[in-house]
């Protein structure tokens, strides 16, 4: 196969972003393909014995295992970690595995976790529950109040974890400040970039060390297959992650890889258009609803940092109505939304965090985070926002608001 240019950091680095999204990464095989190759095969052959043999002591280049390396998937990772700014990346099967990829790769029994409240909840379980059962200490702080993360480092803590904004209350927390803290005191800052993904937020352009996300969510874009990635130094890479990734085989499908690669080409086209849908819905219905979270908004209280730190604020809003039933009835009364639980889809969902994502966190779990009762979130898609305007302004009206 040929690398071709697309993988040649010197040439891509001089890339602008959009030209790194639709040609980072890709190889060529010598039918001259011009959509990346499909290689859907678990093992290789070799022409003779020495060929392998350098192979598996890493003195020649070249695939040996799918669990190991795959050319589909090396080429998606080459173009995430292009479009991140990241020297490198490695992709598992799920946001979640990444998720437990990058913590479980770096982390020993005596270590300390210091992580963001408001997260994803099964984010909250790795910390709150898997972290522990390991002898893995854990603190959980408002990710908004900086003093709280610099107040929760001990000596043994390894590990900041964050996500911004974060799922669902849309908190955004200070990229800059963390991260810097972080490096001040020797700890490895993981930044969950999952709702913005980088072509809206690079975490690294602020200090984050490692960046993993969910590529289920906006990077695929058109909800068809689960993926994860985890982005680093290329030595945290290959000597932190690798050995945990190559012996425990948390690994992405090549198919979902390709699925993930193609959707990288309309990322930003698609994470800009579905950021001003967003704000146009949140402006239209911002008067009728008790609180609107969307940090694009001025009424946000981080309006200033998201501007700061974000180019644009993605598809993804919140608002709070009065209590569950209301939320149900605006819920029912869709007709074009669908009711939903995944993000960064092409199609417009919505879905009601304390009675799905956040249900196992228990109410008092929930308020502290402020996932509340009424709370309902918003992943405005690609359709004529005017048409979710008019689809929400029917729904709302129906529930009594
Ligand atoms: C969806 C999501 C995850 C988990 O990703 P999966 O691909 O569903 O495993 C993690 N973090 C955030 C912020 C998410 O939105």
């Amino acid at each position: 196969m040929k690398k071709t240019t697309g993988t040649d950091r010197s040439i891509t680095s001089n890339w602008r972003p959009a030209t790194r999204a639709v040609r980072a990464g890709t190889w060529r095989s010598e039918q001259g393909e011009t959509s990346e190759a499909l290689f859907l095969t678990s093992g290789y052959t070799y022409d003779d014995a020495a060929t392998v043999a350098a192979r598996f002591a890493g003195e020649a280049e070249g695939m040996t295992y799918s669990r190991l390396q795959n050319p589909t998937v090396a080429m998606c990772e080459e173009r995430i970690a292009s479009l991140e700014g990241a020297e490198a990346c490695r992709m598992q099967a799920t946001g979640m595995a990444a998720m437990t990829t990058a913590l479980l790769c770096q982390l020993s029994a005596g270590d300390h976790v210091v992580a963001g409240r408001a997260a994803f909840g099964s984010c909250r379980w790795l910390v709150d529950t898997l972290l522990p059962k390991f002898g893995i200490e854990t603190t959980i702080v408002d990710a908004r109040d900086n003093s709280a993360w610099e107040a929760a480092i001990r000596p043994n803590t390894k590990v900041f974890f964050f996500e911004t904004p974060a799922n669902p209350t849309m908190d955004i927390a200070d990229l800059a400040f963390i991260c810097g803290l972080a490096r001040a005191h020797g700890i490895t800052s993981v930044v969950d970039n999952a709702f913005a993904t980088a072509a809206l937020q690079r975490p690294m352009e602020f200090g984050a060390d490692v960046v993993a996300y969910s590529a289920t969510k906006l990077m695929d874009g058109q909800g068809r297959v689960l993926a994860g990635a985890v982005c680093g130094s290329a030595q945290w890479i290959n000597d932190v992650l690798l050995p945990f990734q190559r012996n425990t085989g948390p690994n992405c499908s090549p198919f979902n890889a390709w699925v993930v690669m193609k959707g990288l080409e309309t990322l930003d086209l698609r994470a800009q258009r579905q950021s001003e849908n967003a704000l146009q819905v949140a402006r239209a219905i911002e008067g009728r609803v008790p609180t609107m979270l969307h940090p694009g908004l001025p009424s946000h209280p981080q309006h200033d940092l998201a501007t700061r730190q974000m180019d644009n604020f993605g598809p993804i809003f919140s608002f709070v109505v009065d209590g569950r039933a209301q939320a149900h009835a605006i819920l029912d009364a869709l007709e074009l939304v669908d009711i939903s639980n995944n993000i960064g889809d092409s199609k417009s969902l919505m879905c009601h965090p304390a009675s799905t994502t956040h249900a196992n966190m228990g109410e008092e779990g929930r308020d502290a985070m402020g996932v509340f009762e009424g709370m309902l979130r918003i992943n405005v898609g690609l359709e004529d926002p005017l048409d979710v305007i008019e689809d929400l302004d029917q729904a709302l009206g129906k529930a009594g608001l």
